[in-house]
């Protein structure tokens, strides 16, 4: 795979800097995901009221969405600390251990793609978010024996991309359960005004609305785009991002009036000329378009699938009419792509 930067790649974070200074920290900066919002502050109402640590949340959805930040606005919410930490980082049981000794009554510990937990790491968690208690092994062979060593009650907030590839005893430990969609315009349109307020670049509403009709629902792409957006109307314009700056920047980053960049119209035209229309299997797919897998997974199919544009089957993808009209296909039964 190709490592130039995809403007809507929302999993490549070099611009985290700046995303960490607009990311929101209280519930009331929130945008959108008002469902999501609402269950979690009757759970720190609750919890608050109690005056218990909050119960373990875990939230999924395609990346960008606001998980981590969410993590940071329910500790925040609570008045407790944040540690941050990660699924493939966490290799060894003892490097979980070190981290749970070190928490303190309340603390969130945020664990980013807890769907690669090793199963070791795994096993060291269930008691721990359980009974808060950690059983540590003293020794070796028959001499060996467990002691249990209770832990201060703190809340994990779980985060991954695929659900259904967390274990399923790991999931029943989890308290609340919560998925992450795709914002709506509305909500993608405040994104994008907040952000520019916050960098102070100056922007129209037409501006504003098309960068966040481009942005596929996710506020990380939106920020991105932002910034592309913001370089361009400083180099080829005044300054300001009007309707025709911010579309002339972004058909420069080939970013389409959906919002589909150029991997989301190779897969979906590798699909509809090489396979006629599908159906065919994920891996055939990257393979084709030297794309990797998890890419393709986590950020292109989620999007297509939501904008009707991908059929997924048991045998495989399938392009659908929606695919065709919007590429310049015409559909045929048989699936024979041709341009109109
Ligand atoms: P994820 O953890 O799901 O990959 P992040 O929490 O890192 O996503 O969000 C990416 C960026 O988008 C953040 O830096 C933040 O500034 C912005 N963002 C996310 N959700 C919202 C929201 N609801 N309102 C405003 N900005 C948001």
């Amino acid at each position: 795979m190709s490592n130039i930067q995809r403007p809507l790649d929302p999993e490549s974070k070099p611009d985290d800097r700046v995303d960490n200074a607009l990311r929101p920290e209280r519930m009331k900066d929130l945008i959108g995901q008002d469902q999501v919002k609402e269950n979690l502050s009757i759970l720190i109402a609750a919890a608050r009221k109690r005056g218990e640590a909050l119960d373990h949340v875990l939230f999924y959805g395609p990346p960008g969405l606001g998980k981590t930040t969410l993590a940071h606005v329910l500790a925040n919410e609570m008045d407790v600390n944040v540690k941050v930490t990660a699924g493939p980082v966490i290799e060894r049981a003892g490097d979980l251990a070190a981290i749970l000794t070190n928490l303190r009554a309340g603390d969130v510990l945020f664990i980013d793609e807890v769907h690669r937990l090793g199963r070791a790491v795994e096993e060291v968690l269930y008691p721990a978010m359980e009974d808060f208690a950690l059983d540590i092994v003293i020794g070796k062979g028959p001499s060996a024996r467990s002691i249990r060593l209770k832990l201060p009650r703190f809340t994990i907030v779980g985060a991954t991309t695929r659900l259904a590839l967390v274990t399923a005893p790991l999931r029943a430990r989890f308290g609340a359960v919560y998925r992450l969609d795709y914002y709506d315009l509305n909500a993608m349109q405040a994104i994008v005004t907040r952000a520019a307020g916050m960098l102070k670049v100056e922007a129209e509403k037409d501006g504003i609305i098309e960068m966040a009709s481009r942005a596929r629902g996710t506020p990380r792409v939106a920020l991105r785009l932002l910034r592309r957006v913001r370089d361009f109307a400083q180099v080829r314009a005044d300054g300001v991002i009007t309707k025709n700056v911010a579309k002339e920047a972004l058909d420069l980053l080939q970013v389409d009036s959906l919002g589909l960049d150029d991997v989301d119209r190779r897969v979906l035209k590798t699909i509809i000329e090489k396979y006629s229309g599908g159906p065919v299997g994920l891996n055939t797919i990257a393979a084709s378009i030297s794309e990797e897998q998890d890419t393709i997974m986590d950020v292109v199919e989620p999007y297509l699938l939501q904008l009707g544009f991908l059929d997924r089957t048991p045998q495989g993808r399938v392009a659908t009419k929606s695919a065709y009209d919007h590429l310049g296909f015409v559909y045929t039964e048989n699936g024979q792509a041709r341009l109109l």
